[in-house]
């Protein structure tokens, strides 16, 4: 009878032993647990804020201090495709630089610029960036430091490449233009890309751009042609003051204003002309816009 007493004691003890290390061992799982879950929770708000992180440090077309001068460029290539270059009263002006760098014109043209405390939209060619070798990276990196906007414009600027029998080879133009593109990842980091392009001999100029403008709408990208031009690329070869002449001519009326010119090898006029052209738009009440 005692035995039987304490024995069930005893099951009476070993049961609460057993329930007790059982219970310990449990809250020590939960807490194991808990803190486990804590470290992942941590990690995913870390991840998430390198992502963002990450996310901040991408530039389209523009530097992020270069931003506060940028303009919708699709808004511009939706009114220039439909020659409406009214503006709510509200005047623009789009200063363009085709071809380049050139170690001759870009560092003048970027000098003026600077004096003149107006940013402009350089639209970039390969070919010619290679030619001029690290000076002309660097130029590259001016512009882009000084808060210009980059645009592409093809990498070899071959027109027979591109356009065979004066018509879009789509194959050919995207390879071209993504060479371009990588050239442009090289010098200014893989954090750079534009959506911005140009094409060599504008837009408006060849057949079969649908295609083009399928693979544009699908990358969010936008092809820019222009409003107005200086001359410098057209006919006969021109002086500052005729470049200047021609600026006037075809910006007369205009609100919205995108302005062709050239910064390459040869185009030492456009570069006289620059200051005259700054001042008369400065005069007639024209914001200076980038392009991105
Ligand atoms: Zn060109």
């Amino acid at each position: 009878m005692r035995n039987k007493v304490i024995n069930k004691k005893k099951a009476l003890i070993v049961l609460i032993a057993v329930l007790t290390v059982f219970g310990i061992l449990n809250k020590t799982l939960a807490y194991v647990g808990s803190q486990r879950q804590i470290k992942v929770e941590q990690e995913k708000i870390a991840e998430e804020k390198r992502k963002e992180e990450e996310k901040k440090k991408y530039v389209v077309g523009v530097s992020h201090e270069g931003q506060k001068y940028s303009y919708d460029a699709k808004k511009v290539s939706e009114k220039l495709s439909k020659y409406d270059y009214i503006n709510d009263g509200k005047k623009i002006v789009f200063l363009t630089f085709d071809d380049g760098t050139s170690k001759t014109n870009t560092p003048k043209v970027l000098d003026i610029l600077k004096t003149e405390d107006v940013k402009a939209t350089f639209f970039l060619t390969g070919q010619n960036i290679e030619y001029g070798g690290q000076e002309a990276k660097d130029l590259v990196k001016r512009e882009f430091d000084e808060g210009h906007a980059i645009g592409n414009h093809s990498f070899t600027h071959d027109v027979k490449k591109l356009y065979p029998g004066r018509t879009l080879d789509m194959k050919a133009f995207k390879e071209d233009f993504e060479k371009n593109d990588k050239l442009l990842k090289d010098i200014l980091g893989k954090y750079f890309s534009t959506r911005v392009i140009r094409c060599p001999g504008g837009y408006m100029s060849w057949k079969g751009m649908e295609d083009l403008d399928k693979h544009l709408e699908e990358n969010n990208m936008v092809s820019i042609d222009w409003s107005s031009l200086n001359g410098d690329a057209e006919g006969k070869r021109k002086n500052a003051q005729e470049l200047f002449n021609c600026t006037m001519k075809t910006s007369q009326g205009k609100e919205m204003v995108v302005l062709l010119m050239h910064d390459t090898y040869g185009k030492e006029e456009t570069v006289k002309a620059l200051p005259s052209v700054i001042k008369y738009f400065k005069d007639n009440g024209y914001e200076f816009r980038t392009l991105s």
